[in-house]
């Protein structure tokens, strides 16, 4: 890792020289929210924004995808598809670089990675930048509000400078062509420190979770299960919009000929009813067992297996969902028994 500083007003050379290369998506306002898609104007970037409505991940896991086209009269696959341009994610916060190594743990992890992941993972860049924190973000408390990898190039505000991060050959290699940039000096790191002990300070929820996994075992059988269950609309909008969520469903399509067709992988949600159907029935048929495993899944399964959460406290979720089912909230009522109204 080495540093650098970067002046505000050097960032549109550096995003018209990356874009030279790779498509660049970055995060845009839209109406009074933003969203990240592709930049066609380096003067739409506005890496002040507080967050978007859906994360950066379907451009590594694309909310559908073909896997491959077949022939049903041959019995055999006639093109397998592997789309993955070379694309440079700008402007993800912390939580969203962690939120893509937790997926890597998932789509890349043993001896058998998910090639399609795999193949859009190494050809993307990723361009951090810091943030301050918005109302509904608790991303200190699981300790993903900072990141020291996942990134090419980190920006951190320092006023009328980033304070950037390189860590990656290809990242250095386009500061160097596209950005000037300077050393640091002692000013830069007071003012990188100023900036970080602001940012830790200005978090304003109220989350505990430091006996979860505990608490989840004991508060299985909890009444508050059958709360949440009752509250919610089985509507999947906070899995939708979830940086760490990645389940998908896979199904054969025909073509219009009934000669060929493809199959395609899409997104699904464990709070859909039929996400656990089997052929003689459901076993999460109820709300109640499938806001539970959401947060058993989250919080215990995927803790046990990578001693981390399977959260970064974006509050993507808590601004998503109609029924105000979020993660402070749940760890509130695994704490007290009851569900706060
Ligand atoms: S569960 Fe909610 S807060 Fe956690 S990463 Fe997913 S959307 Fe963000
Ligand atoms: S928890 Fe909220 S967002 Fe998720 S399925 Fe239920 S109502 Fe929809």
């Amino acid at each position: 890792m080495f540093f650098k500083i970067i002046a505000k007003d050097e960032v549109p050379d550096l995003v018209r020289g990356i874009a030279t290369e790779y498509e660049v998506i970055g995060p845009q306002a839209k109406g009074t929210a933003f969203v990240f898609a592709p930049l066609k104007d380096p003067a739409d970037l506005r890496l002040d924004y507080d967050m978007t409505i859906l994360p950066a991940k379907r451009y590594i896991l694309p909310e559908r995808e073909t896997l491959m086209r077949f022939s049903v009269e041959d019995n055999e696959v006639v093109e397998a598809e592997l789309d993955a341009p070379r694309r440079a994610l700008f402007g993800l916060h912390p939580c969203d670089v962690n939120s893509l190594l937790l997926m890597d743990n998932v789509f890349l992890d043993g001896g058998d990675p998910d090639p399609y992941y795999k193949a859009r993972r190494e050809n993307t860049l990723i361009i951090g930048v810091s943030c301050m924190p918005a109302p509904t973000c608790f991303c200190d408390a699981w300790g993903t509000d900072e990141t020291h990898r996942g990134f090419d190039i980190f920006l951190t505000d320092i006023g009328d400078s980033y304070y950037a991060s390189i860590s990656s050959v290809r990242g250095a290699d386009l500061v160097d062509r596209f950005a000037k940039g300077r050393d640091i000096t002692a000013e830069d790191t007071a003012a990188f420190q100023e900036r970080s002990a602001a940012f830790k300070a200005a978090f304003e929820h109220e989350i505990d979770t430091s006996q979860l996994p505990v608490l989840l075992d004991a508060k299985y059988d909890s009444p508050i299960w059958q709360e949440f269950g009752e509250m919610c609309l089985a509507c999947g909008a906070c899995s939708t919009v979830c940086p760490t969520c990645y389940c998908f469903d896979v199904h054969d399509e025909l073509d219009a000929d009934q000669k060929h067709g493809e199959r395609v992988r899409t997104w699904d949600s464990c709070q859909f009813k039929d996400f656990a159907g089997v052929a003689h029935g459901n076993f999460r048929d109820s709300r109640a067992s499938r806001v539970r495993y959401r947060y058993y899944h989250k919080q215990w399964g995927y803790l046990s297996r990578y001693e981390k959460v399977l959260c970064v406290g974006c509050g993507r979720c808590t601004r998503a969902c109609k029924a105000d089912i979020n993660p402070p909230r749940v760890v509130r009522a695994l704490q007290t028994g009851v569900v706060d109204r």
